[in-house]
């Protein structure tokens, strides 16, 4: 799956940088466009790996490089009067290549919370390939303002996109670390699990193929209806495989390990699907869902990638399910990525729509009262000068 990953803003820039940095020391053969959109200057010369010819600084005639703080609305009206910057920038870097773009942005903030549905928007309409986006939903404890941003930024991509994949700050942070801190590992695992999805369909390496191939196709299949999604991921580390030899019922030994790989292939992917999420959702209410197992060639098995199947059809409202591996002698892991696809029962989403709206209310009567508090003091019959 090749992505032109756009990251926008600050969260948006830096798991982009991360996720080319990881790719970078895996030694890597997949295909990945970056490009970082900012309207803060700082925030685009701390990125490592994106390259400078993809780092593109916008709104400087507004905030002369300094960002929008947390006004999103002034973030979305910047994308806008430069989104022909923005769309030349893509065009340049060249998209006939590419199978979906993907926007990654922090909801919660300005430049990415306002910018990232306008350029939705416009790349829906420019491009005929699907328009993902991942978006950080702040944790409840940034305070009723970030949960406005993200409301509404939220609504707003769900118009343009054609599939927005949720990942929760508030669900993610680590015990015994302050939120600043858990971000440099939410962000590891966020590039993770991209880093699987990126994968599918991709050529794979030293002339090993996969049993059962998912290309891009497939994934595209599988996110297709503007819905919301959740990803769900776990690994395990294989054993070397003793050498040597028994003389003695060599078939059934071989029988055996094969139906325990294709056990633990299936109790793999199944703590994927029920283990943390990106966002907590109701498994049972996804519409559909992707499987990919990626790891050592002689530890995936399709036999226990078809009973993943089987079972996660059993899990999920939808009958689609769709699976394959990737074999890689890159890592001693076996990875299970499960993506569960137009989830409809999401609490925090409902939850962050409830304090938007106490937010947008509070905002509103404090806006009326200060207005009525003001003109009191000037209740006096003094003509204004002008
Ligand atoms: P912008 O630069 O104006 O788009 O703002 P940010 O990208 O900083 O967005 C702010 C929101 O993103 C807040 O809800 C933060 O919790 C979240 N955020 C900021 N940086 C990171 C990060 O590195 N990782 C994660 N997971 N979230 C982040």
């Amino acid at each position: 799956m090749r992505f032109f990953i756009i990251g926008f803003g600050q969260a948006g820039g830096k798991i982009l940088d991360l996720f080319l940095g990881r790719e970078k020391e895996s030694g890597s053969n997949i295909t990945i466009k970056p490009l970082a959109v900012n309207t803060a200057r700082t925030d685009l010369m701390g990125l490592k790996y994106v390259p400078k010819e993809c780092r593109l600084l916008i709104g400087q005639t507004v905030v002369k490089g300094h960002g929008v703080g947390t006004d999103n609305k002034l973030g979305a009206k910047i994308a806008r009067d430069e989104i022909d910057t923005i769309l030349n920038a893509i065009d340049k870097m060249g998209t006939h290549d590419i199978d979906a773009f993907l926007i990654i942005a922090g909801l919660g903030g300005g430049t990415g919370s306002g910018g990232s549905p306008v350029l939705a928007k416009y790349l829906s309409e420019t491009y005929s390939e699907p328009v993902y986006a991942v978006g950080v939903l702040p944790a409840p404890e940034e305070g009723k303002l970030y949960s406005l941003n993200a409301a509404r930024s939220m609504i707003s991509l769900l118009k343009y996109v054609d599939n927005l994949i949720l990942v929760d700050n508030g669900a993610w942070k680590f015990e015994g670390m302050s939120l600043r801190e858990s971000f440099a590992k939410i962000n590891e695992e966020i590039v993770k699990r991209l880093a699987l999805l990126a994968r599918a369909g991709e050529p794979v390496e030293e002339e090993s193929i996969g049993e059962m191939v998912v290309d891009s196709s497939e994934v595209i299949n599988t996110l297709r209806g503007g819905g919301i999604s959740s990803i769900g991921y776990a690994t395990t580390l294989v054993e070397e495989k003793k050498r040597g030899f028994s003389l003695f019922r060599r078939k059934n030994v071989d029988e055996f390990a094969e139906n325990d790989k294709a056990t633990k292939i299936a109790s793999l992917v199944r703590r994927a699907a029920l283990g943390r999420l990106t966002i907590p959702c109701n498994i049972r209410s996804a519409e559909r869902a992707l499987v990919l197992v990626a790891g050592p060639p002689e530890h995936l098995d399709r036999k226990g990638l078809e009973k993943a199947k089987l079972w996660l059809e059993e899990q999920i409202a939808g009958v689609e399910v769709r699976a394959g591996d990737y074999p890689t002698r890159r890592t001693k892991h076996v990875a299970a990525l499960v993506v569960l696809a137009n989830v409809t029962d999401v609490p925090r989403v409902k939850q962050l729509q409830r304090l938007a709206a106490e937010a947008k209310e509070e905002i509103e009567s404090v806006e009326k009262e200060r207005i009525e508090k003001t003109l009191e003091i000037f209740d006096e019959d003094i003509e204004p000068l002008i």
